[in-house]
């Protein structure tokens, strides 16, 4: 199973076949059993998986669990409210919009593998909201759109569509005169890493005047393996930047090890954090949420000061009214009439005067 077609015409979507990997608990098997979800992932990513451990945070990740029955912060209609749906100009269901020159362009609906905590779970699991992903329709409206700069190319997991596809959509936007820009999300370096072959590489590589960025979802150390070294490496050596953006997972990054060691261990394979996520308010997902506070204070207390700056990724919360950045004031501790005074990560302080405008 060494290429990527491979991997996904042997998708591990079915308790036996799961069972050569892992030993499920009863509670697992329950899960699979009872609830009625999409579920799967690859081989490869399965491999990565604890036979025996069930809180492994590879497991987590993609086996169902009896607590997504409970909901009790979950929003019914997430992604309507988070992509502004309901309310706001006409758009075409691929398009969601928050700002002014740029989009999220959602052009496919299928994953490698289905993420538990998934923020657009409503479309890519739970399937009980369609929309009309239709990409030349998405092309027309963003034709049309002369401030849209930046098309952020999302799904579903728009790596899974065939190389003719990729192809195709990149050429129209660099056709379109007032793109500067294209960006991917993708988990396939992550969970398929075969994805980024010698095709892939011909249709994304080389020098033009509108580049390419690719930002991956990585949210634990566990997932880094020298495969998804090579596969960013080929990226990278395609033209093509990558940046990671995590999600903030109890139980399974919400720690301060494990936290920094995520952020040490992309920069060792070249990927810089990009961003933090919240984990979002989709229904049946809250035994992955962490007070809002806590990435904030992960930052604080595992990267900043602790590690390199090219480690921290920037905590936000994404929201109807888009992305909100949420920083630590832990640094900044007092304002006088003439000074403030701030603290380091070793809780030193210094200060600083206040210069009038
Ligand atoms: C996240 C997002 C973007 C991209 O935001 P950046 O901060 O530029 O990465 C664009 N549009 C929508 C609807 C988004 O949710
Ligand atoms: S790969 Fe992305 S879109 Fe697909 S299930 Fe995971 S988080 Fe959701």
């Amino acid at each position: 199973m060494n290429t990527w077609l491979e991997q996904l015409r042997n998708v591990i979507n079915s308790i036996d076949r799961l069972k050569d990997f892992v030993n499920l608990t009863p509670e697992e098997e329950e899960a699979l059993r009872t609830l009625n979800t999409t579920w799967g992932t690859t081989p490869y990513f399965t491999s990565l998986m604890d036979r025996d451990d069930p809180n492994c945070p590879i497991r987590k990740q993609v086996i169902p669990s009896l607590q997504e029955r409970r909901n009790r912060f979950g929003m019914s209609d997430f992604l309507i409210w988070k992509e502004n749906r309901a309310t706001g100009e006409k758009r075409p269901d691929s398009i969601a919009r928050h700002y002014h020159d740029r989009i999220a362009f959602t052009v496919i609906d299928l994953c490698a593998i289905y993420c538990r905590h998934c923020f657009r779970k409503e479309v890519v699991i739970d399937r009980d909201l369609k929309l009309r992903l239709d990409v030349d329709e998405g092309l027309e409206w963003i034709r049309e759109h002369v401030e849209i700069r930046d098309v952020l190319i999302t799904g579903g997991d728009p790596f899974i569509l065939p190389d003719d596809k990729i192809e195709y959509i990149v050429r129209k936007l660099r056709e379109i005169p007032h793109i500067e820009m294209i960006r991917f999300g993708t988990r396939t370096p992550i969970v398929l890493p075969h994805r980024v072959d010698e095709g892939l590489m011909k249709v994304l590589g080389g020098y033009h005047r509108v580049p390419i960025w690719v930002n991956i979802q990585c949210n634990h150390p566990k997932e880094i393996t020298e495969m998804t070294a090579k596969a960013v490496y080929n990226l990278l050596s395609c033209g093509i930047n990558v940046g990671n953006q995590s999600v903030l997972l109890k139980g399974i990054n919400d720690d301060t090890a494990t936290f920094r060691k995520l952020h040490q261990r992309l920069l060792s394979i070249r990927v810089r954090p990009y961003y933090l996520f919240y984990c979002g308010a989709a229904p049946g997902i809250d035994h992955f949420r962490t007070p809002v506070e806590k990435g904030s204070e992960l930052i604080r207390d595992a990267i900043r000061g602790h590690t390199t700056g090219l480690a921290q990724p920037m905590y936000v919360v994404s929201t109807n009214i888009g992305k909100i950045p949420l920083m630590s004031n832990y640094y900044f501790v007092e304002k006088t009439e003439t000074e403030h005074r701030f603290i380091n990560h070793k809780g030193q302080s210094t200060v600083l005067p206040i210069i009038p405008e």
